[in-house]
């Protein structure tokens, strides 16, 4: 028994494994990933072009092996024995480990569009299939106006397509911009030409011989050659099943990604829930990996700074998250404290926009930023400091 085991060779996965390495881990480090892709960044897939195939490397194969990392990939996980400190592969071995971080993600939910040709955005494979569609479409229907279903609609209108993006919400990512910011985006996608059906549902989406046809519960119904679902995922967390782990919407974790009652095992990424939150974002991600890392590699030191002196040992408190829609760079920080409205400055040359989310006691929690990056930072930095602003 030797060594870390990490099971996801993706952003968390491999985040881990180098941060392992900056910080003195000396064993051994064995990324297991399910893809036969070299271990590629996701946000990519859905921003740029419709003719570029999008692969950002995590890491390469050489590099791996400067850094000591082992990349098995084509290796699904299927098992893990806790007590034997051991995980089991499709391919029928077994690896024993000392460490273990689970880094499996999420696989997207297609719920009741399950139908044939639809198509869903999580992976290389998936990117490059819808970008093939695309390129051939003259009509796109995006389901779901969140972060993947308003690129995916950006990314289309960039190559000429005509895009329907239809969501029950009354406007785009309102969950988290708020109902001002979504109405803004609501027109910024008008303005681009896609013909927004916000506040409707799908009743039925059915395949026909030339392509898709939806009908909205407004009696409505829409043709498409390509159908795009982003409707939110679901953790990959099946090949744990039996294993004794706390899973609830995730791996059950502590604030340094512990898993409860499982020494020597840890959790990171959009699969884990630290602290009874899990986050689906990037930075979230990097910044558990880095937190993991220091438990594993110096567990003495490790509720102490990070020795870059920007990333806490412990729970990350302000999340970051951005978006790029047309000609929009959205940075989200921290949390929006929905009792309170957020106090919204906008310039119109070149045009930007930061609105500042406040609890009631008047503290910064975070805020939304278009085309404006100094103030997302200073907005974060607030929002880290406690709020004085
Ligand atoms: C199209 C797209 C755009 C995005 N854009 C942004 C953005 O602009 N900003 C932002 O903050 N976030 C964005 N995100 C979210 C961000 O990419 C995720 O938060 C991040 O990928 C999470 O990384 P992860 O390693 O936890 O999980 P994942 O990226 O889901 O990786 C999990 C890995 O585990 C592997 N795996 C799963 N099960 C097994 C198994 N049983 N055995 C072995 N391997 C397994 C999978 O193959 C996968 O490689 C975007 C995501 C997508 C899909």
């Amino acid at each position: 028994m030797s060594g870390v085991v990490i099971v996801g060779g993706s952003v968390a996965g491999i985040r881990t494994a180098r941060a392992l390495r900056e910080h003195g881990y000396t064993g051994s480090v064995r990324v297991l990933e399910a893809e036969t892709e070299v271990p590629y960044d996701k946000p990519p897939l859905s921003k740029g072009s419709v003719d570029n195939d999008a692969r950002v490397p995590l890491i390469s194969p050489a590099e791996g092996d400067q850094l000591g990392i082992e990349l098995l990939l084509d290796s699904r996980v299927t098992g893990l024995d806790v007590e034997a400190q051991r995980v089991s592969l499709e391919s029928g071995e077994a690896l024993e480990y000392e460490h273990l971080v689970i880094a499996t993600g999420l696989t997207p939910r297609k719920g009741a569009y399950d139908v044939a040709g639809v198509h869903v955005l999580r992976t290389l494979a998936d990117a490059r299939g819808l970008r093939a569609a695309l390129a051939d479409a003259e009509r796109v229907l995006v389901l779901g106006a969140g972060f993947i279903g308003a690129e995916v609609a950006a990314l289309a209108r960039r190559h000429g397509v005509a895009v329907t993006l239809v969501d029950p919400a009354p406007v785009p990512m309102a969950r988290v911009v708020g109902a001002d910011l979504g109405e803004r985006l609501s027109a910024l996608h008008r303005r681009h030409g896609v013909d927004t059906r916000f506040g409707v549902g799908v009743t039925t989406l059915e395949q026909y011989e030339d392509g898709h046809r939806a009908r909205l519960d407004d009696g409505q119904v829409v043709e498409a050659d390509v159908v795009v679902v982003g409707i939110g995922s679901e953790v990959n967390v099946a090949w744990l099943a039996g294993s004794g782990l706390g899973i609830d919407d995730g791996v059950v974790c502590d604030g340094l990604g512990a898993v409860a009652g499982a020494p020597g095992i840890h959790a990171v990424g959009d699969v884990a829930r630290w602290d009874g939150v899990r986050v689906e974002h990037w930075t979230s991600a990097v910044e558990q990996a880095v937190c993991v890392a220091r438990s594993i590699a110096q567990p003495a030191t490790s509720t102490d700074q990070d020795p870059s002196g920007n990333i806490p040992a412990g729970h990350v408190p302000v999340a970051y998250v951005w978006s790029d829609q047309y000609d929009w760079k959205i940075q989200l920080v921290g949390v929006r404290d929905v009792s309170t409205a957020p106090e919204v400055v906008e310039q119109a040359e070149p045009f930007r926009l930061a609105a500042t989310w406040r609890d009631r006691a008047g503290r910064v929690t975070g805020g939304v930023t278009v085309n404006w990056p100094r103030e997302s930072v200073r907005l974060r930095t607030a929002a880290a400091r406690g709020g004085a602003a």
